[in-house]
């Protein structure tokens, strides 16, 4: 396991290293620094165009990196910071962020982690942290220190925080012209929670607005099977199946599908939430894992 001490020394020579966040583990490089983000996207053979998220330790950092903070963004980021929210904001002239954090749009996202491990680390290496999850792009999301290395190799530098307590991805959200928050990806941080600051909207198809939500994700090596049933017909239904998540939760639903994939699973069968609350989140990882097919029982 790298120590604290050598995860600063690597992110100072511009070099990755997988963290823990209370999301997932992200694959953590300078922000500030174009070659540290290109072996993010090296490593984690992500597309081109699918831009990072930056993380911070606080608005204060926000405001140095000279991205603009509506009045809108100022209070969900004193509600829900440190957590599970990241903001798309507009780039300022003088942002100094490299483009290719941004892939060439003109904004930027960003988020406080709510890990004290992650926020050591930037409070020691005074940097911003562009963090993706720290899995090869396509496969689910790691919530392991097991699982980064089980991605990128034994050797891998990774600090181990112990397993990720939210499980999934955190919420993306950007600020339409008419104050509206328009949700990107759903997350823990839900709409239910967002509605009390805006009118929420939000992007079924997503592609738009955030170009990660185009590309196939989440997905293990086994075919997942996305039922829609009650909980007694999807019992029924999978009593004789081996590979079953029957109550999809955040903390775990990754977990399962790696864990699957591991004992050869071919066919995983996922029970859908309903879709309000955090449930809208899972509902949204479980269909894309699934590559968007639906079964009704
Ligand atoms: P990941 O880092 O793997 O959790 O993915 C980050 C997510 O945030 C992806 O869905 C990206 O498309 C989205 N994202 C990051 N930066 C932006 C941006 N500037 N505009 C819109 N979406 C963004
Ligand atoms: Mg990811």
């Amino acid at each position: 396991m790298t120590s604290l001490v050598q995860t600063i020394e690597l992110l100072k020579a511009g070099n990755v290293v997988a963290l823990p966040t209370e999301t997932v583990y992200g694959l953590a490089g300078n922000a500030l620094n174009s070659a540290a983000i290109a072996k993010i996207f090296a490593t984690k053979r992500r597309p081109q165009d699918n831009p990072l998220i930056v993380h911070v330790s606080g608005i204060d950092m926000v405001r140095n990196l000279k991205l603009h903070i509506p009045p809108l963004a100022e209070r969900l980021a004193e509600r829900f910071w440190a957590g599970a929210l990241t903001m798309v904001l507009r780039r300022e002239a003088d942002c100094p962020l490299p483009h290719e954090v941004s892939c060439g749009l003109d904004t930027a996202a960003v988020r406080v982690p709510d890990n004290a491990i992650f926020l050591e680390v930037i409070k020691k290496t005074m940097f911003p942290l562009a963090a993706p999850s720290a899995n090869l792009s396509g496969s689910p999301s790691p919530t392991t220190a097991q699982h980064v290395r089980d991605d990128f190799g034994e050797e891998f530098p990774v600090v181990d925080g112990g397993a990720c307590r939210v499980g999934i991805e955190s919420t993306v959200v950007m600020f339409d012209d008419n104050d509206a928050i328009r949700i990107l990806r759903p997350g823990a941080v839900t709409s239910e929670m967002l509605r009390e600051y805006g009118n929420v909207v939000t992007d079924e198809g997503g592609s738009r607005h955030s170009p990660g939500t185009r590309y196939k994700h989440y997905a293990p090596r086994a075919k997942v099977i996305a039922v829609q049933a009650d909980a007694e017909a999807f019992t029924e239904r999978t009593k004789h199946e081996r590979f079953v998540i029957a109550n999809p939760e955040t903390s775990t639903l990754f977990m399962f599908l790696r864990q699957y994939d591991q004992l050869n699973a071919d066919k995983i069968f996922v029970r859908l939430p309903e879709r309000s609350g955090v449930g809208a989140a899972l509902y949204n990882r479980i269909i894309r894992a699934a590559e968007f097919e639906v079964t009704q029982w």
